[in-house]
């Protein structure tokens, strides 16, 4: 089976993630796609692990938009502790050929990863665009890709399609000055953001 992988801390989920997912989905040709929520992620603070329940919950509830073929996974949230990749990968095991979907931010600072040669082994990297990158900037990842493939024997790939320029940051900010940020995470997340008082 194609195990496509797809983490983050996802406080809350969005637009962006739900298009990566579905390039994902389509260009790697997977069976299956397992959303996993970090509990504490390690390039992060503290602060957004703190209501990792409700991120869990608003991940199901963003990502059934994409159908069967798309599952919120507890894995990580249930382990608790610092929310390692290469952990996850090996608690998945060999059985099925792994694909982790990662943006193009994190494949730049991919060396700090924790074993991140190891990951390189395990999986095939599909990189996405967070926005539209400069022409300084693409040149940037082509050369980190091209290293990473030439040092490392890394499988990379990079996923077509335009991006959707959002973050979560962003989100946030606007729930604390009471903007409506339904057009961004959909109605159901935002239901459940106002139901739970998240980010005020
Ligand atoms: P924050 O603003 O809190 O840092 P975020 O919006 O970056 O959050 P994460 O949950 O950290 O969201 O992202 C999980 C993964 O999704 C990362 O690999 C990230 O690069 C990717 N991602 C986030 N936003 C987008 C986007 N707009 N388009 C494509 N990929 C995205």
């Amino acid at each position: 089976m194609r195990l496509g992988i797809f983490g983050g801390t996802f406080s809350p989920p969005h637009i962006g993630h739900i298009s990566s997912a579905e390039k994902f989905i389509l260009q790697c040709k997977l069976d299956k796609l397992l959303i996993i929520p970090a509990y504490i992620a390690p390039h992060k603070d503290r602060a957004e692990a703190d209501i990792p329940q409700h991120r869990l919950n608003m991940a199901r509830l963003a990502f059934a938009a994409l159908g069967e073929r798309a599952e919120v996974s507890d894995i990580e949230i249930s382990r608790g502790g610092k929310s390692y990749t290469f952990d996850t990968l090996t608690a998945l095991g060999e059985k099925d050929e792994l694909f982790l979907l990662c943006g193009t931010d994190m494949m730049m600072n991919f060396e700090s990863w924790y074993r991140f040669e190891e990951i390189f082994k395990m999986c095939t990297v599909a990189v996405c665009e967070r926005y539209s990158p400069t022409s300084e900037e693409n040149a940037a990842l082509k050369v980190k890709t091209e290293y990473f493939k030439n040092r490392y024997g890394a499988k990379i790939m990079t996923l077509a399609g335009v991006s959707v320029p959002i973050s979560s940051t962003a989100i946030r900010e606007m729930i604390k000055n009471g903007e409506d940020v339904s057009a961004y995470v959909g109605d159901d997340v935002t239901e459940y953001i106002e139901e739970k008082e998240l980010y005020r």
